[in-house]
C-alpha cells in the first residue's frame, strides 16, 4: 500500500510510519534500503521515518549487515522491549492467558485456569483480576502494556461483542466494552477464539509464510479460522467461520445452534455426550487418560472422532483449497490416536486435485495458539497506531 494523498502530510506520514514499523516488524533484520523495496517509499522517506522509530525506541539498530558492494548497511530490528502485550484464550470451561513481549515471547502465562462462573459478568470479573495481576508483573518499558487481546468461543463482530456462544450460553455480551471499561488506558481486542488461532500459528508456529490455511480450533465445539495472504476472511458481517456447525447429518442429533447433525457434535468433546453411545468417560480429558492405559473403548472412540473430524476437513479442504489444515486446541494433543482416522477419511472424501499441496499439521503452539494469536492482534494494532513526530 502506497499512500499519495496530497493534503494531510501528518496523515500521509503516519500511515507511511506504521507501513514501514509494520515491514521492520515482520521482516527484521533488514536494511532502511530493503524497507524502502518492501514498502515502494523511497530512500529519503524511509531514512526520515526510520529515524523517527529510532527515536521512538520503537526500532533499534544492529550491524553491519551483508552488503551488495559498498557500504555495509545496517540492520533495523523492531524493538520488542518496548512494551508488552496481554493475550488471553477464553474456552467453555477455562480460560489461559499470557504477557508477552512485542515479538511474542511469552514472559508470564497462566494455563486452562477453571471458569468458576460461566455468567458473563462474573467471567468479566475473574478476567479482569488475572489481567492486573499480569499488568502488575509487566517488567518496565517505554510503553508499557501496549494492548489486550481476547480470543473468545463465538461469534464476534467488530465492536468485539460476542453476538452468539451457543456453547457459553451467551448472546449480546460486549465483552470488549465491559473489559475496556476495566482497563481505560489500554486497548482491548476481542475476537473469535480460531481466527485468533490461525493468527498466532500463522505469526509463531506452523502457518509461517503460509498463503491459505485454515486453524480448526477442537475441543468442547469446533470453530475454524480461515486465513489468505496473512489475513483473516471474515465474510460480510465478520460471522465467517463457523463451520463446526455445517450439517454432516441430515437426521442428526440436535446442536445447540438450533440446528441438527452439525459437525462438532460428531467431531468434538459433543460426541461423548452422543446418548446412544452410553460411553465409560464423560470428558475429553477422562478419554484421553483411558487411552493412555489402551482402554478399547477409549481407542475406538477416538478414532471413530478422528474419522469424523476427517470428514469436516475433507469438506473444507474441497471448499477453500488450503495448503495447511491445522488441527489445534485440545485436540492438538490427540494426534497419536486420531492422525491416521483423520488422514483416512481426508483422503477417501477430498478431491485430489485438492489434496495434491495439502498438508494436515497437529498445532505446533499447542493450547497456546490462541492466546499468541490475541496478543499478536494487540501488537499489530499498537504497530498501526505508531505516533508521528511532526
Ligand atoms: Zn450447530
Amino acid at each position: 500500500m502506497v499512500v499519495s494523498i496530497t493534503g494531510d502530510q501528518a496523515l500521509v506520514k503516519k500511515i507511511n510510519m506504521s507501513l514501514a514499523l509494520e515491514t521492520i516488524r515482520v521482516h527484521a533484520p533488514v536494511s532502511r534500503a530493503q524497507v524502502a523495496e518492501l514498502t515502494g517509499l523511497n530512500k529519503a522517506t524511509v531514512s526520515n521515518l526510520v529515524s523517527d522509530l529510532l527515536e521512538q525506541q520503537l526500532v533499534t539498530e544492529i550491524g553491519p549487515g551483508q552488503s551488495s558492494g559498498g557500504r555495509k548497511p545496517l540492520l533495523l530490528l523492531f524493538n520488542r522491549h518496548a512494551g508488552h502485550s496481554i493475550g488471553i484464550h477464553l474456552d467453555v470451561h477455562s480460560f489461559s492467558i499470557a504477557l508477552c513481549d512485542l515479538s511474542g515471547q511469552i514472559l508470564f502465562e497462566k494455563l486452562n485456569l477453571r471458569l468458576l462462573h460461566s455468567d458473563p459478568v462474573q467471567v468479566t470479573e475473574q478476567l479482569s483480576s488475572v489481567i492486573q495481576e499480569l499488568i502488575d508483573l509487566a517488567p518496565a518499558s517505554p510503553y508499557g502494556v501496549i494492548g489486550i487481546g481476547v480470543g473468545a468461543p463465538g461469534m464476534v463482530d467488530e465492536q468485539g461483542c460476542v453476538l452468539f456462544a451457543p456453547n457459553l450460553g451467551w448472546e449480546q455480551i460486549p465483552l470488549r466494552q465491559w473489559l475496556q471499561d476495566r482497563f481505560t488506558h489500554i486497548p482491548v481486542l476481542v475476537d473469535n477464539e480460531a481466527n485468533a488461532g490461525a493468527i498466532g500459528e500463522y505469526e509463531y508456529g506452523a502457518g509461517k509464510h503460509v498463503q491459505h490455511l485454515i486453524y480448526v480450533s477442537a475441543g468442547a465445539g469446533i470453530g475454524t479460522g480461515i486465513m489468505t495472504r496473512g489475513e483473516i476472511f471474515r465474510g460480510a458481517m465478520g460471522y465467517s467461520g463457523e463451520l463446526g456447525h455445517m450439517t454432516i447429518d441430515v437426521h442428526g442429533r440436535k446442536c445447540s445452534c438450533g440446528n441438527r447433525g452439525c459437525w462438532e457434535l460428531y467431531a468434538s468433546e459433543k460426541a461423548i455426550l452422543d446418548p446412544q453411545k452410553s460411553l465409560p468417560f464423560h470428558t475429553l480429558y477422562e478419554a484421553i487418560q483411558a487411552a493412555e492405559r489402551d482402554d478399547a473403548d477409549a481407542l475406538h472412540f477416538l478414532y471413530q472422532l478422528g474419522e469424523y473430524l476427517g470428514i469436516g476437513i475433507a469438506n473444507l479442504v474441497n471448499g477453500f483449497n488450503p495448503d495447511l489444515i491445522i488441527i489445534g486446541n485440545q485436540f492438538a494433543h490427540l494426534e497419536r490416536w486420531i492422525k491416521a482416522a483423520v488422514l483416512r477419511s481426508v483422503k477417501q472424501r477430498a478431491l485430489q486435485s485438492h489434496q495434491q499441496n495439502l498438508n494436515i499439521v497437529y498445532a505446533p503452539l499447542q493450547q497456546r495458539s490462541t492466546l499468541l494469536g490475541a496478543a499478536n492482534q494487540a501488537i499489530r494494532s499498537f504497530v498501526g497506531r505508531a505516533k508521528v513526530t511532526v
